[in-house]
């Protein structure tokens, strides 16, 4: 049985006839480590007239009654994640497609990058998806369905429509604004548990976004503007956390941008010193992040390695992508790491960037060496994975490189540092390949992913259900589209939109 501590005053008996399910599409340890999933059952966990429930791919027994669920909700985070919905949705009889539910069956729907980046592959299967930052519509979403409890779906579902943010697929893709909140409450692990995969880790989000982006980078994108938590808010937070658990972490994909990035460290490296046994991790951290305070601080903190992201190995290849890091910045910053304690960085690459080169990748073993030979006893690793063309970033319009050539280049990297004593991994360019399929999918692909389910969603299943069902899937991954082309998710309005992406594209890849 996992402990679990909660850190807000959860209404353990409530007097509520509207019940739902809260689900995560994998086991109770990741989900107990996912902070928008359990921000969500917070926030409808405090409403006093909602019963809901957490549920996970590994969930044994539940409390609530599968016959009493009245709304059903899913993250989705990961493309493949589909599969493990389907599988939870069939396990508690209700039919995948929307159209076969019936007044009896639950409404079900989905938030998360995914759906939120480009719904349409998944479309048939939801009966409502919430696109971006959830945590504002969700409380109106329950709430409308729940004083609507018994009234005809579509009726329920025409009230959903007129919500900001809110996708109804049966009504037709109308124009969706996706959702940006304003980060004025810092969001954090509500609940901790020592089945947690980060076990007992108060993660606390220090910022949303980031302002670089990077052109193949949906994280960046979808979560523009890159906000910041007030400074205030986060220590009192950090307080909470602290008061519970000695495990910290904080999330953002830019943490190191927020204007008191060093004073939150300073603030923490203070309790260390006074004798505190504080354990923190971070995220990730950037080039420029790699400050001789912040790595005292997560030296102290208990961290001994680090991740650099610099996505590609030559500087005219990160100029491409507009990961605008010099060399002289990332020996720097590898310096500072091992002056101040840190005892190794794996540094994190693609391959298969748009107008990659056999010399883009020489530069990688290069600069391998180069760190070798000047960091002598400090661990320098790599870790790749390839380039997928992702909705709503300038390289939407990119084909993806063919598979083989992938494996060529991924074999090249491998051998060539496994020489120089390095060592590396690189992601399965296989399965990379699916990811662009579903990244760039339509409205076309309902009855080829109910197959890839049924057919037990590896690799051969997808193959086999796209034969049987005519979907012409290296279209989806190899080809360029022409920037003229109406994309299947372009009803998704995001800003700063289209356009900006259609000059940005020419500027990193023609320079014009
Ligand atoms: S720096 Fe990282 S998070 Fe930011 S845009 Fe580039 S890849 Fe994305």
């Amino acid at each position: 049985m996992n402990k679990e501590t909660f850190l807000y005053p959860a209404i353990h008996t409530k007097n509520a006839d509207f019940n739902m399910w809260l689900a995560f599409p994998g086991p109770y340890s990741f989900a107990m480590s996912s902070l928008g999933f359990l921000w969500m059952f917070k926030s409808i966990d405090e409403l006093e007239d909602v019963n809901v429930e957490r549920i996970y791919s590994d969930t044994k027994t539940t409390v609530l009654h599968k016959e009493s669920i009245n709304l059903f909700g899913f993250s989705f985070s990961f493309d493949t994640d589909f599969l493990t919905i389907f599988s939870m949705l069939e396990r508690f009889d209700i039919p995948l497609k929307s159209s076969e539910r019936s007044e009896e069956h639950p409404f079900v729907f989905a938030g998360g990058p995914v759906v939120s980046a480009n719904p349409e592959p998944y479309k048939d299967f939801f009966d409502f998806v919430i696109i971006g930052d959830g945590e504002d519509v969700n409380l109106k979403v329950v709430e409308i369905c729940r004083c609507n409890k018994g009234k005809p779906r579509d009726y329920v579902l025409t009230e959903l429509s007129k919500l900001e943010g809110v996708y109804v697929p049966k009504f037709g893709s109308r124009t969706i604004n996706k959702l940006t909140k304003k980060l004025s409450e810092c969001i954090y692990t509500p609940i901790l548990s020592d089945g947690a995969f980060f076990k007992n880790t108060f993660i606390l989000e220090v910022s949303r976004g980031c302002a670089n982006r990077c052109g193949f980078c949906l994280a960046s994108y979808l979560n523009l503007p890159l906000r910041f938590m007030p400074y205030e808010e986060l220590i009192n937070v950090v307080n909470l956390g602290l008061g519970k658990t000695n495990k910290i972490a904080l999330l953002g994909a830019q943490i190191s941008a927020h204007p008191h990035f060093k004073d939150i460290c300073k603030y923490i490296y203070d309790r260390i010193s006074k004798g505190e046994k504080i354990e923190m991790s971070v995220s990730s951290l950037r080039v420029d992040a790699i400050t001789p305070d912040v790595v005292k601080t997560l030296v102290a903190a208990g961290q001994k390695n680090s991740t650099l992201a610099i996505e590609a190995g030559s500087e005219r290849l990160r100029k491409v992508i507009n990961k605008n890091v010099s060399e002289e910045q990332i020996f720097n910053a590898v310096r500072i790491a091992r002056d101040n304690g840190l005892k190794g960085l794996k540094f994190y690459g693609m391959l298969g960037l748009p107008t990659e080169t056999q010399e883009d990748l020489d530069e990688i073993i290069k600069l391998a060496e180069k760190l070798k030979t000047e960091f002598k006893g400090f661990d320098i690793s790599f870790g790749f994975s390839s380039f997928v063309p992702k909705p709503h970033t300038p390289f939407q319009w990119c084909g993806r490189e063919k598979t083989k050539s992938l494996e060529d280049k991924s074999n090249f990297i491998k051998k060539e540092l496994h020489k120089l004593g390095v060592s590396s991994s690189v992601s399965s360019i296989k399965w990379d390949y699916w990811q662009a399929v579903l990244s760039r999918g339509d409205g076309s692909f309902t009855d080829f992913l109910i197959d890839v389910y049924k057919k037990g969603g590896k690799i051969g299943a997808f193959k086999s259900a796209a034969k049987l069902h005519n979907i012409n899937t290296d279209y989806y991954a190899y080809n360029d589209f022409n920037l003229e082309d109406r994309l299947p998710w372009d009803f998704i309005e995001l800003r700063p939109g289209k356009d900006f992406l259609i000059k940005e594209h020419n500027r990193l890849l023609y320079n014009n």
